[in-house]
Order: structure tokens, then C-alpha cells, then sequence
């Protein structure tokens, strides 16, 4: 049964209710009782706020892009490779 956060748009208190899926998703705020709204939490495995995401995904591009320019200039220059930790170099 996925966990879902809350927060309280009134007073900002967060708190965790297991819910089934179907089950319809809270309203009040434990409280003071005023509406609430559901967050993405990390238990519903999607994760779509924070910055991780967005290194992860810059990392992951420079990684491919670097190992693309080594593959090129290594198919390139037959004798050597001045590229660090290319199988070619000295
Ligand atoms: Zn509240």
C-alpha cells in the first residue's frame, strides 16, 4: 500500500497517510482541519522535485558526451591517445 505526504496549505504541517490507490486522497489537515494538498513523495517512485534529478541527468549527458570525443579521437589517431584512462594512451 503506496504512502502519500501531505501538507496542510493553512499551517504547513506535513504528515504521511498509507492510502490504496484508488482510495480518494485527504482533505483535511489533522490539525486545524483546513484543506490539504498531496505531494510526490519518494514511496509513489516517482520523483520529479529536488535537483537530484536534474545532476543526474547532466552527469549522465557530459559522461556520454566525453566518451563519445575519446572514442572519436582514439579511431582518429591510430598511434596514441593524449585522452586520460584511454586504453590507446602512451
Ligand atoms: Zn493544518
Amino acid at each position: 500500500m503506496p504512502t502519500y505526504e501531505y501538507e496542510c496549505l493553512k499551517c504547513s504541517h506535513k504528515f504521511e497517510a498509507s492510502q490504496g490507490i484508488t482510495a480518494p486522497p485527504l482533505k483535511k489537515c489533522p490539525l486545524c482541519g483546513k484543506a490539504v494538498k498531496r505531494l510526490i513523495s519518494a514511496g509513489a517512485g516517482i520523483i520529479f522535485k529536488g535537483s537530484g534529478f536534474y545532476a543526474t541527468d547532466y552527469r549522465s549527458k557530459g559522461y556520454q558526451e566525453s566518451a563519445k570525443s575519446e572514442n572519436v579521437s582514439c579511431s582518429a589517431a591510430t598511434k596514441a591517445c593524449s585522452s586520460s584512462g584511454c586504453p590507446k594512451a602512451k
